[in-house]
């Protein structure tokens, strides 16, 4: 598929989901049955990154409850780099770096993580730590997951 094509089919299936579901930051390609290397991200603004590759992390983790629309009745708690530099090409095959921290830094390494058919629940902490939503909500009410 023509890689415009394909960012516009992860950005209408991420959106369509969100509005079904409530939550969802990010996609990438693999999730639609795509082998491309290429993922979305919407948390601020919608932004496409084709070939994304981790080129620096930092040492200082995060912990925080993951969820994800390839398991959306689940949640796993994982750890995470606090931030990340990433490279990654834009639609024109322009080549581009940015530093990530927090909540971003985590939704890059979970969406570059599918490219490699790694899911959060293969970062579970545990096995006690991944539950159902509903139980997650129950515990934790709808208090920010993130936590440092
Ligand atoms: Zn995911």
């Amino acid at each position: 598929m023509p890689l415009r094509g394909l960012v516009d089919d992860l950005r209408d299936t991420l959106r369509d989901f969100r509005s079904r579901h409530g939550f969802g930051r990010g996609i990438a390609a693999p999730q639609i049955g795509s082998g491309q290397r290429v993922i979305f991200v919407e948390i601020d603004r919608p932004m496409e990154l084709v070939n994304p590759v981790i080129v620096k992390q930092s040492r200082k983790m995060m912990t925080l409850w993951d969820d994800c629309f390839s398991f959306p009745t689940l949640m796993a708690k994982v750890r995470r780099h606090l931030s990340v530099d990433v490279r990654y090409q834009d639609l024109e095959g322009k080549r581009h770096s940015l530093h990530a921290e927090g909540p971003l830094a985590e939704l890059l390494q979970h969406e570059i993580d599918h490219l490699d058919g790694i899911l959060a629940i293969d970062r579970a902490i545990d096995s006690k730590h991944i539950v159902y939503r509903t139980e997650y909500d129950r515990r934790q009410g709808h208090a920010a997951r993130l936590v440092l």
